[in-house]
């Protein structure tokens, strides 16, 4: 085991992909006190070698005629811009299946004049996931479109940011601004999760298996966290809502419905230290993502992308 500051063995030498290049250190993330890099030095603590792992977005549902102003703060309320799109991610190695997110609920997300095209939980049963046997669900964050259906996966533990479940249960939440994008049942129900020994909680970057890690991207939402995941074009980086299109990240124009826009902006660069290439960043919301990344196969065109491809610029 080489110590902290040696240069590794010769054995524990990286494959070709940055598996040996650590994002570097920063204040915003030196908190924790679990540093998975130390452990992705080639091998993990037990040995187990670096998984690769099949990435999926799953498409369910979207929503058309925003303007600017609602995907840019600064931006012009009567220019039209990008639709949003919904969905649930999937990453799947030989031995492990994490599902990211869940979703809206149906009936929610009717009450918010959202179109559902799938339920979540179709597009995963189409890549062949049974949502009641999934073990582990990686909430990103506790906003309706992201935890809605959670009922759906009796089996799992749900990973969450101690972070996200204080905001989502503390003082911001008496402010519309704040709780707009939360669902005080959904959040209560979470709860009683907790007491049941359900959500196990991270506190800023966690490793939950060699190749897949949770890393806490503050600025959105107190306590959202973003997934890198170890595929076979390289590591990348499940954002969720840390960047809902391409063009507020690449732009550096921060999205309007945030806790600390300076958190959110300073995210923009942290995604872009933990993916092995900016273009392996993907984004919560873009519909470019169902464009530049091909079906798994032709039935599942227009439901499910496959990430662990390198996408069309
Ligand atoms: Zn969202």
């Amino acid at each position: 085991m080489p110590r902290a500051g040696t240069v590794p063995s010769a054995e524990a030498a990286p494959a070709a992909h940055s598996v040996l290049t650590p994002p570097a250190f920063t204040p915003d993330t030196v908190a924790s006190a679990r540093r998975p890099w130390a452990r992705l030095r080639g091998a993990t603590k037990r040995g187990a070698t670096i998984e690769t792992y099949e990435v999926f977005a799953i498409k369910y549902a979207s929503l058309a005629n925003r303007k600017a102003s609602e995907n840019f703060i600064g931006g012009d309320p009567h220019e039209s811009a990008s639709d949003l799109d919904y969905f649930v991610w999937l990453a799947r190695s030989k031995s492990r299946t994490f599902v990211i997110d869940t979703g809206f609920d149906a009936k929610v997300g009717a009450r918010r004049g959202r179109r559902m095209l799938h339920p979540p939980e179709r597009g995963l049963e189409l890549l062949g996931i049974d949502a009641r046997k999934v073990m582990d669900v990686i909430i990103t964050h506790l906003h309706y479109d992201h935890v809605g259906n959670f009922g759906l996966f009796p089996s799992a533990s749900f990973h969450l940011q101690d972070e996200e479940m204080a905001y989502a249960t503390g003082r911001h939440m008496a402010q519309g601004f704040f709780n707009y994008a939360y669902e005080a049942g959904e959040v209560a129900a979470m709860v009683r999760e907790v007491y049941k020994g359900r959500v196990r909680f991270h506190d800023g970057d966690a490793e939950l298996a060699p190749g897949l890690s949770l890393h806490r991207i503050g600025g959105h939402t107190k306590g959202l966290q973003a997934v890198r995941v170890h595929t076979r074009v390289g590591w990348i980086v499940l954002a969720s809502d840390a960047a809902h299109l391409y063009a507020n990240m690449n732009e550096t124009r921060p999205f309007p419905i945030v806790f600390d826009a300076g958190a959110m902006v300073e995210g923009y660069r942290r995604l872009r230290e933990l993916a092995d290439a900016p273009e392996l960043i993907v984004p919560g919301h873009d519909p470019l993502v169902m464009r530049r990344y091909a079906p798994p196969r032709a039935g599942l065109r227009g439901i499910a992308v496959r990430l662990d491809r390198r996408p069309k610029p």
